[in-house]
């Protein structure tokens, strides 16, 4: 008989690991309490950014190369166009900064990765100002991935092997499996009181013709804590500050962008795009961040309930390594490899950030 499996959340996280599992074998019950890809969920936004290039992290690095080939994978399971590979820009500000670092692993790893003179922006977007840039790190093979129709894919590919899916919130205590997995994202703070803050983060998309992704890459100012991309499906062009945004509940918060986010948007597009600084806004979105101290994801075996897991603290930064993760997930939470203690739920220590808000 088949061993069974119960996760708690059909994010990204959960998601992508019911999927693995029903693979491998395991009967699995998936519990979402939403619709799957629904906008509360962090999985749920339009769009992620998926690159290697992750500063001295070289397991993040590997760990979203090889989701690329999964996300190839499922693209051809699926029929559906999923990851948009655009390139993506960073624009660097020192010769030794988060950049270098990353360019450093990315080489060492056979990663593709260029560096390119500031002035090369100008043949990347229509308005471009590189004056307070040392290089751009450009990583050709970087892009976009449309997150909610990627959740939905993967829920479907899921269904597709066996998992059965239940609309309902799952309570610790009133589910069972040789091994259940909480994968609750942001709601995993208020479930078990861990340690993670729960932060609100805007999204703005302005109207611009000429600035549509592809070719438009991807880009990220890592120092100024703001990324975006072009125009794709017709969204608009995104820009999105990434300093942490006030605490945030993800079941009852107001989802309503800030007057201060539009006025950061604005003041970077003045400064780097400026044919953008008076760009009307099209569409705006809230979500939230699910940060752990240092960035680090959270897999680790709950503390009280044995066979049971947690799995979230995507940090901002998660979506790209859904199906990657769900491989490594598989291993630790079947018993084939030991969980690795970065993603345990001891103290961790503030370092740089994983995601892009690191230094300004
Ligand atoms: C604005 C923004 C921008 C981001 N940009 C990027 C990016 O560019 N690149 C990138 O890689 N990552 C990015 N991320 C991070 C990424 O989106 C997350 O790390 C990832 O989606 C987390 O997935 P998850 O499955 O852990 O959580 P979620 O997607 O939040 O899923 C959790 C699910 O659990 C369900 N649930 C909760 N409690 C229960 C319960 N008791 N019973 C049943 N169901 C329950 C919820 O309804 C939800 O659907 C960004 C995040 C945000 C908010």
């Amino acid at each position: 008989m088949s061993r069974t499996a119960t996760i708690v959340g059909a994010g990204i996280f959960g998601s992508s690991l019911a999927y693995r599992l029903a693979r491998e074998g395991w009967a699995v019950t998936l519990y979402e309490r939403h619709e799957p890809g629904h906008p509360g969920a962090a999985s749920g936004g339009e769009s992620r950014l998926i690159r290697y290039a992750h500063g001295s992290g070289d397991w993040y690095a590997r760990s979203a190369w090889r989701a690329r080939n999964l996300w190839r994978e499922l693209e051809a399971e699926t029929g559906r166009e999923l990851l948009v590979e655009t390139g993506l820009a960073w624009f660097a500000h020192s010769e030794d900064g988060w950049e270098a670092e990353s360019e450093r692993v990315l080489r060492a790893e056979g990663i593709p990765v260029e560096r390119l003179e500031p002035d090369a922006g100008r043949e990347l977007f229509p308005s471009f100002e590189p004056d307070d840039l040392e290089f751009i790190l450009w990583e050709p093979q970087a892009g976009v991935l449309r997150a909610r129709e990627a959740t939905k894919a993967t829920v479907a590919a899921a269904e597709g092997a066996g998992v059965r899916l239940r609309s309902e919130v799952a309570e610790p205590g009133s589910v069972d499996g040789d091994v259940v997995v909480w994968a609750c994202g942001a709601w995993l703070r208020e479930l078990f009181g861990l340690p993670i803050r729960v932060t609100k983060q805007d999204t703005l998309y302005f109207a611009a013709g000429g600035w549509t992704s592809p070719p438009l890459p991807a880009w990220v100012d890592y120092s100024n804590a703001i990324y975006g991309h072009g125009d794709l499906d017709e969204l608009g062009v995104k820009v999105a500050p990434d300093q942490e945004g006030p605490p945030f509940d993800p079941e009852r918060g107001a989802r309503v962008v800030s007057p201060e986010t539009e006025h950061a948007a604005r003041a970077y597009l003045s400064k780097r795009f400026p044919a953008l600084r008076d760009a009307p806004i099209r569409h705006a979105s809230v979500c939230q961040y699910a940060l752990t101290t240092d960035t680090n994801f959270v897999l680790a075996p709950h503390p009280q309930r044995t066979g049971e897991w947690i799995f979230g603290g995507g940090s901002g930064h998660g979506f790209k390594h859904g199906p990657a993760l769900a491989e490594y997930a598989a291993d630790v939470v079947t018993g084939e490899r030991e969980p690795d203690l970065q993603f345990g739920l001891g103290p961790r220590d503030a370092g740089p950030s994983l995601r892009t808000a690191g230094t300004a």
